[in-house]
């Protein structure tokens, strides 16, 4: 029941539509001309007040639109996020053969709009045909793509309380995530004591100093880049280093931050640690003539939880058993970055993450295969009307 051209015409105009994370109002006023389209009344549709909370100049929040059900069951919630990286700047789809491509030097911002064009071609059928269905809630997210703030901020009373999440944000129909990692960002502020660096450097606590022991001691330990401890694993990486202002000054500010990740949430922590410790060491053993040291100042903020569902889930099973029916092979998976079912999951609606087509995300390699965009459809549409 979805049509191909109608399916593909709402993709390529989502795709021309630009939306940095923060900057999504101008895909979410396009998404709402599209639900009102589709046949979603107005009152249906709004904002909540993500972007409040986010803060940072964000110019909308989430866009939801609640469906009340024709058939009585259990709400169902269907999500994808409305915002792309960076490298998507002045893309322009084209269309060459099976797929969706960038005409020049971008991105393509299949990710996610792949998920937000099978959503609508779902509601479109669903309410052109007027197709028996439970309670739906579409969710729209912000800012995804720089640590899932709008799903982070959501509220499950926004949403309707739905029962079970299908969140789409992946290339292959077939596969299903069932889990993701869990992250955490730090800063660490190293403070010195800043001194004349030819006259008086031993009256100086170099900051610079303390950082580059820190990072050795991390790294020396084994907790740096990819991490394994027996069964244990997770990664961590230093993002950004910042500091000094000139050659002559013993360097008495360096600010670094970084991110470690792991689907075991205690030893997340473990690695976080870690670098927590090897900071304070490191300030401790840098000391100038007078015996003052150096000291840190270590924030951490958990970016998200890992999760991981159980295989026999209902949600789970419903994927696998519509999938089966369009004749693929399900297959489950265990995601290595963050996902907006990590917040849902968290806020206790069970959601997996399916695919719709994206491919090569976050590269000038970026496309969309419109084959699996079209199962993507399909199967939203399978699992939105399904008794
Ligand atoms: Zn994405």
């Amino acid at each position: 029941m979805i049509k191909s051209s109608r399916a593909i015409g709402h993709l390529m105009d989502l795709l021309k539509v630009p939306g940095p994370s923060g900057g999504e109002s101008a895909v979410a006023r396009l998404v709402t001309e599209k639900l009102i389209a589709c046949g979603c009344k107005k009152t249906w549709v709004r904002h909540d007040a993500a972007h409040n909370k986010i803060g940072e100049g964000y110019e909308v929040g989430n866009l939801i639109a609640r469906l009340p059900g024709t058939i009585k069951a259990p709400r169902r919630l269907f999500s994808g996020h409305m915002d792309t990286v960076p490298l998507c700047r002045g893309a322009v789809p084209v269309r060459r053969g099976d797929r969706i491509v960038p005409r020049s030097k971008t991105a393509l911002g299949g990710d996610n709009r792949t998920a937000i064009g099978c959503l609508l071609s779902m509601i479109e059928v669903i309410l052109r045909e007027r197709l028996p269905h439970p309670p739906l809630t579409l969710l729209f997210t912000v800012g995804e793509e720089v640590g899932l703030k709008g799903a982070r901020h959501v509220r499950t009373a926004d949403l309707g309380k739905p029962a079970m999440g299908f969140n789409y944000d992946g290339g292959n129909p077939a596969r299903i995530t069932i889990g993701a990692t869990g992250a955490d960002r730090w800063k660490a502020e190293v403070s010195g004591i800043s001194a004349h660096a030819g006259v008086h450097p031993e009256d100086g606590v170099s900051a610079a100093l303390i950082a580059s022991r820190a990072i050795t001691e991390v790294a020396t330990k084994g907790f740096f880049g990819s991490v394994r401890k027996g069964k244990k694993t997770g990664t961590s990486n230093i993002g950004s280093i910042q500091g000094g202002e000139a050659t002559n000054q013993v360097t008495d500010l360096m600010v670094l931050y970084g991110e470690c990740r792991s689907h075991d949430p205690a030893f997340l922590d473990r690695i976080t640690n870690s670098y927590r410790s090897s900071f304070e060491r490191a300030a401790a053993s840098v000391k100038n003539t007078a015996g003052e040291s150096g000291s840190i100042r270590f924030t951490v903020a958990r970016d998200y939880h890992s999760f991981e569902m159980k295989k026999d889930s209902s949600v789970v099973r419903r994927a696998e058993e519509e999938i089966e029916k369009m004749g693929l092979t399900p297959s489950l998976s265990i995601s290595n970055g963050g996902l907006d079912a990590n917040w849902l999951n968290s806020k206790g609606i069970p959601t997996v993450t399916l695919g719709a087509g994206q491919h090569n995300a976050h590269t000038l390699k970026e496309y969309a295969d419109i084959g699996e965009y079209l199962l993507g459809c399909k199967l939203a549409l399978a699992l939105a009307t399904a008794p």
